[in-house]
């Protein structure tokens, strides 16, 4: 993004963020992911959101869906924003992988890295005040550091994402806090700060000539696109439906 896309209308920026979903929709460069994903989860909800959240990787019902937190940890979050007024279509929810890793696994190094730019892009088109990341993996990647969340949860910090400064504010998991009543307490408390957190001034924006790295097309290694040509097909569920319900979505 050069140092124009910046200034671009919420519009333009919506129009921008739309190409990255298509790219997105697109990506091989993790071979297992791409082969056993039914759909990517790009994201969802408002595109010019003062708050956005960031969580590990989708589901299984996020798989089917092709949105992010639409089971169990996702009617926490929504019940959690619904006690200080927001809604989902309010923010903006996304997720540090955009594809399911099968089994519910963790997300794996390789493919933080590989999924790293969308998230980035969608920071800068987004330009959310305040990132609340959700539990580790978020925390971790966005801040550049290997802190966890138990040391971390409920302290905002101003930091760079790429070319955009923003309020950075760790909680823990919805899903981690489903089957922990003191950690679901502990997640109400921080979620109780986010309004005095969206309403303190925006962040002083970095310079806007700083480069960042595009998202390459390609796979990343030889490996890699030998699995690209089968992954590249639709697996079933996927398609023009799940494509238009997500984009409908921001
Ligand atoms: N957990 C996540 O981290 N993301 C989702 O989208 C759903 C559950």
């Amino acid at each position: 993004m050069s140092s124009e896309q910046s200034e671009l209308s919420p519009a333009a920026r919506r129009e921008a963020l739309k190409e990255v979903f298509e790219q997105a929709q697109g990506c091989v460069r993790c071979t297992e992911l791409a082969a056993t994903r039914k759909n990517v989860v790009f994201g969802a909800g408002n595109a010019n959101a003062d708050l956005m959240f960031v969580g590990e990787a989708p589901g299984a019902s996020e798989d089917e869906r092709g949105l992010p937190f639409v089971g169990r940890a996702g009617k926490l979050l929504e019940t959690l924003l619904g006690e200080i007024g927001l809604e989902r279509a309010d923010v903006f929810i996304a997720n540090v992988l955009k594809c399911r890793p099968p089994g519910n696994r963790d997300p794996q190094p390789l493919e933080i890295e590989n999924c790293r730019e969308y998230l980035y892009r969608q920071v800068e088109l987004i330009q959310p005040r305040v990132i609340c990341t959700l539990g580790n993996f978020s925390t971790k990647l966005l801040r550049e550091d290997p802190t966890g969340i138990t040391r971390l949860h409920g302290r905002a910090e101003v930091l760079s994402i790429g070319r955009r400064a923003v309020r950075l504010y760790p909680i823990f998991h919805p899903a981690a806090a489903l089957y922990t009543p003191r950690m679901l307490e502990t997640l109400r408390e921080d979620f109780q700060r986010l309004p005095e957190l969206l309403a303190q001034p925006a962040p002083a924006q970095p310079d806007p000539e700083l480069e960042v790295p595009e998202i390459a097309d390609e796979p990343q290694s030889a490996g890699e696109a030998a699995g690209a040509a089968s992954a590249a097909d639709p697996p079933p569920g996927a398609g023009a439906e799940a494509e238009i319900d997500q984009l409908g979505l921001f």
